[in-house]
């Protein structure tokens, strides 16, 4: 008989984040969580918004079932939009966040938190005219003339800076967008 090797446990379902090992949220790792001292083969690593120091202490089953948030009280995001308190709780307090080169914002829809899809650049927007639409869009409402916000979005790139943030409404499928200029 084959002797069983360890099995990681499947990652939990994050609805708001549905791929938190894609995004780099939740990297493998051997490292202890702080909530249920066990080290379960995966960490989060984005920001954790708490009075401790618990930046790549958490595991991902932690975050999923809210213990870490309750235990902590700790948040990983923060929504400012108004939606309801139900929604809220699950986006702030059980989903994985994400690290932005300024203060995160985590994008609406439809009355509800959208799906955070990772970082993209110009050239994965162009696969999302809507979403390069809407951060047009916004950019329009600066100070920047029109050729200057055709040169920034051009300059978009997903592993460095600029960067654009994309999400995918949870309710009609559209995808929207905003960068750290927006
Ligand atoms: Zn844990
Ligand atoms: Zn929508």
């Amino acid at each position: 008989m084959i002797p069983s090797l360890p099995v990681t446990e499947p990652l939990p379902v994050f609805p708001y984040h549905p791929d938190p090992v894609g995004t780099g949220a939740i990297i493998q790792s051997d490292a202890e969580c702080s909530c249920c001292s066990r080290a379960r083969g995966y960490i989060y690593t984005g920001p954790v918004y708490a009075v401790e120091n618990l930046s790549g202490r958490l595991c991902p089953w932690c975050i999923a079932d809210g213990s870490a948030a309750e235990r902590f009280e700790a948040l990983f995001t923060d929504v400012l939009d108004d939606i309801p308190v139900d929604r809220l709780f699950a986006i702030t307090q059980r989903t994985p966040g994400f690290s932005g080169w300024q203060q995160e914002r985590w994008l609406v829809h439809c009355g509800d938190g959208a799906a955070f899809l990772g970082t993209v650049g110009a050239a994965e927007l162009t696969d999302h005219p809507e979403a390069w639409a809407s951060l047009r869009e916004e950019l329009g409402h600066g100070p920047w003339s029109l050729s200057q916000a055709e040169q920034y979005l051009k300059a978009l790139t997903k592993s460095g800076q600029p960067t654009a943030y994309l999400f995918r409404c949870r309710a009609c499928g559209s995808h929207l967008a905003y960068s750290d200029a927006t």
